[in-house]
């Protein structure tokens, strides 16, 4: 297909199948396409190995649901998640298969706020919004969800939202002393019996430890990716970057890491040549802060139509998935819980305190991306981002780095009005 026929495809029937309102989801799919032609199709000097991520586009709503269903019908389970903290090496070594849920569409929130209050964050009501209105495959075909207990709006919201489709909760802890640790390897070892029990199949040291090393492979071609961003002239763009980490939430993980290593030998020619994927010099911004869910592009694509780059995504659609590891030379399967815990608690989300890691490793990304300014973005109503949106403010300042907040959520109403501050905040970077 070329890029002017680019379209989402079609699977009318399947989403019947799925109990779907097929009518109403077409035309979601349909505005999809035409987006994605606009943000993506259209920028010059593409890699070409993006193409495979295109058409990972082009069958987000059938050939990768086909595939979960054959994995269902050999008895292989699909667990929806909504957090980073869900540890998936371990659906992965029951055999399951693990997918992003969290929400990114204004589409789905009218039927979240049928139920749930207006003012509480846009992530939370999409998500439920999209299972209320059965407006998307992957929640028409998970077999239950598990959620946790990172935010109030997202813990509550648990309650409802298992009244349509099982769900499961893991307590967080919310400071990272030896008491928390504690109850957090309690908590990831009542997950995977849970997951032993729906896959009725019981995870061996060797399951293990083939699962980490999947999960690990992926992340390490994540980072492979984003070091590769780091190079001056940028040799791919921020859009490009950022969809690529929300497809590594639902494609199958060992064929995303080769696709992505594929691209990243690309780049890596890229980068021998001096060649770039901007015409001239861009201003090179990173972005901190709340993850931005498929299909949330507003503010890259604002920051990228204005001639800049992004360079970084300091987020859980980002560097907070992929940058840490876990050990893999582990033997026992007690040990290998342990060392998967102590991965997931180096997480630094906000919803943590005192949460001085993640302070350091916005600066340390910003160095390491060769970035010349930070853009923080905070979803509405994310207290914990956007209270600790203030330190990070201030770390940059002490640094002389600059620096702008922006408080959005997935409505187009406040385009014009970001479009004139991020070209405001460009401007500064040229100096
Ligand atoms: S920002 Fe926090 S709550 Fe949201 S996905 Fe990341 S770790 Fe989970
Ligand atoms: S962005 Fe903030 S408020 Fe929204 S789900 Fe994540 S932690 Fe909760």
């Amino acid at each position: 297909m070329d890029d002017e026929n680019f379209e989402v495809r079609a699977y009318p029937e399947l989403w019947a199948g799925l109990n779907m309102d097929v009518a109403r989801f077409d035309k979601s799919r349909q505005m999809l396409g035409d987006v994605y032609r606009k943000m993506f199709l259209a920028q010059p000097n593409r890699p070409r190995a993006m193409r495979y991520f295109d058409g990972v586009i082009a069958e987000i709503f059938g050939g990768r649901i086909e595939e979960m269903l054959a994995a269902k019908q050999e008895g292989r389970p699909v667990v929806g998640t909504f957090c980073v903290y869900v540890p998936e090496e371990i659906v992965v070594a029951a055999g399951g298969i693990c997918v992003g849920l969290c929400g990114g569409s204004q589409g789905s929130i009218p039927d979240a706020e049928k139920t749930l209050p207006r003012n509480i964050c846009p992530m939370v009501k999409s998500a439920y919004g999209f299972k209320a209105g059965r407006i998307c495959p992957y929640f028409q075909t998970v077999d239950f969800v598990y959620g946790e207990t990172t935010c109030d709006a997202k813990k509550k919201t648990w309650e409802l939202l298992d009244r349509l489709v099982p769900t499961h909760v893991m307590e967080i802890p919310q400071m990272k002393g030896l008491r928390d640790k504690a109850m957090w390897l309690a908590e990831v070892q009542d997950f995977k019996a849970r997951v032993e029990a729906v896959c009725r199949k019981r995870v061996t040291e060797s399951d293990l430890a083939g699962a980490i090393r999947t999960i690990n492979d992926k992340r390490r071609a994540l980072q492979r990716l984003t070091a590769l961003r780091a190079a001056d002239p940028a040799p791919i763009n921020g859009r490009d970057g950022l969809l690529i980490e929300q497809i590594a939430f639902y494609d199958e993980p060992v064929r995303f890491a080769r696709r992505v290593n594929a691209l990243c030998d690309e780049l890596e020619e890229r980068v021998r040549r001096g060649e770039g994927v901007t015409a001239g010099r861009a201003p090179r911004v990173m972005i901190a802060g709340t993850p931005m869910a498929l299909p949330n592009w507003k503010v890259h694509n604002l920051v990228e139509a204005a001639g800049a780059v992004v360079v970084n995504e300091e987020s859980c659609i980002g560097t907070r998935y992929f940058k840490d590891l876990i050990e893999e030379e582990v033997s026992g399967l007690d040990r290998q819980l342990e060392a998967l815990t102590d991965r997931y608690m180096r997480i630094d989300c906000s919803c943590f305190t005192p949460n001085n890691e993640r302070i350091e490793q916005v600066l340390a990304e910003y160095r390491s991306s060769n970035a010349q300014g930070i853009i923080h973005y905070s979803l509405q109503f994310c207290h914990t981002y956007n209270i600790e949106e203030i330190r990070i403010r201030e770390a940059c300042e002490q640094k002389g780095i600059p620096y702008l907040a922006i408080e959005s959520d997935y409505s187009p109403e406040d385009v014009g009005q970001l479009q004139t501050r991020i070209e405001a905040f460009l401007e500064q970077i040229r100096g």
